[in-house]
């Protein structure tokens, strides 16, 4: 189906981008990479009147890493840049994990990291990973700007904080920690597809794990963070029966939906699968991150 008539806008700068939203509020899109919003409209999911194309925009395609080790994420970064950043790979390792698993080659040349997270497809892996990192959102509007944490940002299915006249300009991941692994893995029908089930995991060790964090996507409406389970593996080894333990109460506490690609019970069993998996993955590369 062709894409229904809107009018088109390519600002030429930051101030020009904000007063179109501003102006055009409700009824205006900011296009990115397109990767998500042009089939949406294709389909007649969506009917924008008017697409603010953002690609123009000086100043908002770059990686920088503050003194800190804090990553900052410019909106028009795209997904493929992003998967060859070295120092995302060093300083942001649980992104560069979940980049490979975003579709094909071919949408990652055209999508953004900072779209994947405005769209907020609750079976994305992206905003699972901001969940996980406790990353920070920075919105801007012609009132000012905003930071959002990401435990605030996703309200509901492709859904956000983010309000109509505001532009999603960066998104912060914060220092990586010492002794830190990271693993994404995932469960779909074919490589590129959206996940039926999948988490995005960080786990600290010292003598014993201090921290983890696992972050579902494809879990439910928005991307969850089983904090049961996270606390379950504090103060215990690194070890098989723990992995075990916390997969059961993931498969207890998540509540997943049902749909034409796999039943609730299913996607119970693959919870617990993909949260053995990435908890062993990502303890076998502490040392080899940061
Ligand atoms: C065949 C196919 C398979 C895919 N598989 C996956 C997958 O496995 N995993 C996955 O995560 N994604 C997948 N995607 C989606 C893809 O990753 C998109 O690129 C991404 O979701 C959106 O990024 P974009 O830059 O293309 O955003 P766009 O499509 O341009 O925009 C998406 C939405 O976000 C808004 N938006 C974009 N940027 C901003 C901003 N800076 N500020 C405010 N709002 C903004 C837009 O207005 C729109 O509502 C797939 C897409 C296709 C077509």
């Amino acid at each position: 189906m062709k894409i229904p008539a809107f009018s088109y806008h390519r600002p030429e700068s930051l101030d020009e981008a904000l007063g179109l939203l501003r102006d055009h509020g409700d009824d205006a899109k900011v296009l990115a990479g397109g990767q998500s919003l042009l089939p949406i409209m294709a389909l007649r999911l969506g009917r924008p009147e008017h697409l603010i194309d953002i690609g123009r925009l000086p100043g908002l395609a770059s990686i920088t890493v503050d003194g800190r080790g804090k990553v900052i994420i410019g909106a028009l970064v795209r997904h493929a840049a992003a998967e060859g950043s070295t120092d995302i790979a060093g300083h942001a390792p649980l992104v560069s994990e979940a980049l490979p698993h975003v579709g094909h080659t071919a949408i990652r040349t055209r999508g953004t990291v900072c779209g994947s997270i405005a769209h907020a497809d609750p079976a994305a892996e992206l905003p699972a990973v901001a969940l996980a990192t406790d990353a920070i959102m920075v919105a801007e509007s012609s009132d000012g700007v905003r930071h959002i944490r990401a435990s605030d940002f996703f309200e509901g299915y492709l859904q956000t904080a983010l309000r109509p006249d505001e532009l999603l300009t960066e998104v912060r991941f914060p220092p990586w920690p010492d002794n830190t692994g990271a693993a994404v893995s995932e469960v779909s029908r074919r490589h590129g597809d959206f996940a039926m089930m999948g988490v995005a995991c960080t786990i600290s060790v010292a003598d014993e794990i201090t921290a983890a964090a696992l972050s579902f996507f494809g879990a439910d409406s928005i991307p969850i963070r089983a904090t049961e389970a996270e606390q379950s593996l504090v103060g215990r080894q690194p070890d098989g029966d723990a992995f075990d333990d916390a997969a059961k109460i993931v498969m207890s506490t998540l509540q997943p939906g049902a749909d034409l690609h796999a039943s609730a019970a299913h996607r119970r069993h693959l919870a617990g699968v993909v949260t053995r998996r990435a908890l062993a993955e990502a303890t076998s590369r502490i040392g080899a991150m940061a």
